[in-house]
């Protein structure tokens, strides 16, 4: 696939408009494939040309990740924490500058063992903390909602992907903004589903289960803001009903009605059509053009009669067959704000503090180089963001409606005591090799774990590579001290 001349204009003008971060190496632009083999020869040319020409050295990011990542939190952190620090503010620093380093090898009465690595838990600042308190949270989502769809029997998580015309979205500016169009999705959502909230925010006739998430940049583009939502709905519809019942008073011998309220729990199993995504366009653009009126948004007129609305599921038993997990992918859409830039970094020259940017526009691939000074502001920024998450409808309220939905909610046990005088220190070490995948194209990059004792300080032990499975804490948040296990009722039989 070779680029034609106006192709090339169009995206450099593009990209004079824009006016990124970073400087663009021009000359570069190079269609995307489905691999990332391209990507990757386009990158090795302009390493080999920095090297020929300006003698600088870039390394591809993995090879240098753990150097990199302390680096940045080394500027990080000096924004952070400036001056004379008490002690529980120098404490963590410490921890946040030392994340992911060291840990213990713990020991229980009966001789288990198991491996624990100390975190900072300073999600804001972090970006291996935030990472993983995104995945905990994902899963925690992916979870409950295949319990309660194997409980109830609905076999599809519908996924919706809601969109603004650009210069609508380019309006979106606040937090109080954001905040109410995720609210403004979940009026949309309810009513796609046929569930009404009135004047009180009550939903009289019940309402599905949403979790709604804002993505503030382009995929693509990370260094562009780009504000969309992505929501998931749990396709049943849980409300609150009532019926009369009929109590003999004997002493005044007459009957009287007293009501009971009960939970009624209601799967929607009805497939879109093409008239309901029709539908559903016009609806929100309706609801756009209502809040973007409200906030005092300039060219509400021009926005057109149908606004982007994107449909897909998760299919529940196909993907447990599959071994695929949920099959829901909620990890992707709930992740780091900071994630996509993190991985755009390719490659580093830790001399003259420079990276190379990895971006796509539309079918093309560019690179841009950063300064590391820009780069660590950005990652700030992103992850100075928070509430990027919201549950509407009985969601909200999950674990009140969990027993309605036939769901069984139960603390994980964490039944590892360890002996304190059994534990060793350890040392952590994580390098970054690249994978191929096999039958794919693709090179993937896998983290690898290396651990060594500290048991005598002054002569550490040998280092050993272990499976990042067995180390508690590496794969979850571990300040979540409210981990849940959610599984379908005993008295329910999955479908
Ligand atoms: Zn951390």
């Amino acid at each position: 696939m070779s680029l034609s001349a106006h192709v090339i204009e169009g995206v450099e003008r593009y990209k004079s408009l824009h006016n990124s971060i970073g400087s663009v190496y021009c000359d570069d632009l190079y269609p995307v494939d489905k691999g990332s083999s391209e990507r990757r020869s386009y990158l090795k040319k302009i390493i080999e040309r920095g090297e020929d020409q300006e003698g600088k050295k870039y390394l591809a990011k993995y090879k240098i990740a753990t150097g990199f990542v302390r680096e940045e939190k080394e500027v990080m952190a000096a924004k952070e924490w400036k001056g004379n620090l008490s002690d529980s503010k120098d404490w963590k620093r410490y921890n946040y500058l030392t994340c992911g380093k060291y840990g213990m090898l713990e020991e229980n009465v009966s001789g288990d063992k198991r491996y624990l690595v100390y975190k900072c838990n300073q999600r804001r600042l972090c970006p291996s903390c935030r990472d993983s308190y995104h995945k905990e949270k994902a899963r925690k989502a992916e979870d409950f909602a295949a319990a309660v769809m194997r409980s109830v029997g609905v076999e599809c998580l519908s996924k919706f992907r809601l969109t603004f015309p650009d210069f609508i979205r380019d309006q979106i500016k606040t937090k109080a903004q954001r905040s109410a169009f995720k609210s403004l999705a979940n009026e949309f959502l309810q009513g796609v589903y046929g569930c009404v909230a009135n004047k009180s925010g009550v939903y009289n006739r019940g309402s599905v289960g949403v979790s709604i998430q804002c993505h503030i940049r382009s995929t693509q583009e990370c260094w562009k803001d780009s504000f969309h939502l992505h929501a998931s709905v749990i396709p049943v519809i849980v409300g609150l009903r009532s019926y009369l019942l009929p109590v003999v008073v004997p002493m005044r011998n007459c009957v009287i009605l007293i009501p009971v309220y009960y939970n009624e729990v209601c799967p929607w199993d009805k497939v879109f059509n093409e008239d309901d995504f029709e539908r559903m366009r016009l609806k929100w653009s309706k609801l756009v053009r209502r809040l973007s009126h409200k906030l005092g948004f300039e060219r509400v007129d021009e926005i057109p009669d149908e606004v982007g609305v994107n449909y897909s599921y998760g299919y529940l038993p196909e993907a447990v067959q599959q071994g695929k997990g949920k099959g829901f992918d909620l990890a992707y859409d709930m992740r780091s704000p900071a994630y996509d830039l993190e991985k755009a970094a390719a490659a580093v020259n830790m001399v003259d503090k420079k990276i190379i940017m990895s971006f796509k526009h539309g079918d093309f691939g560019y690179f841009e180089n950063w300064s590391f000074e820009n780069y660590t502001y950005q990652v700030a920024i992103l992850l100075g963001y928070k509430n990027l998450n919201s549950t509407y409808g009985w969601l909200r309220r999950g674990a009140f409606y969990a027993t309605a939905l036939g769901v069984e909610v139960e603390k994980e046990k964490d039944d590892f005591t360890p002996v304190p005088g059994l534990s060793i220190r350890t040392e952590y070490k994580r390098e970054y090799k690249a994978e191929a995948v096999p039958g794919k194209k693709k090179i993937k990059i896998v983290e690898h774990l290396c651990v060594r004792s500290l048991k005598d300080a002054n002569n550490p032990g040998p280092w050993i590579e272990i499976d990042l499975s067995q180390v508690h804490g590496e794969a979850n948040w571990i300040e979540s001290r409210k981990k849940r296990v959610y599984s379908v009722a005993k008295n329910k039989s999955p479908p």
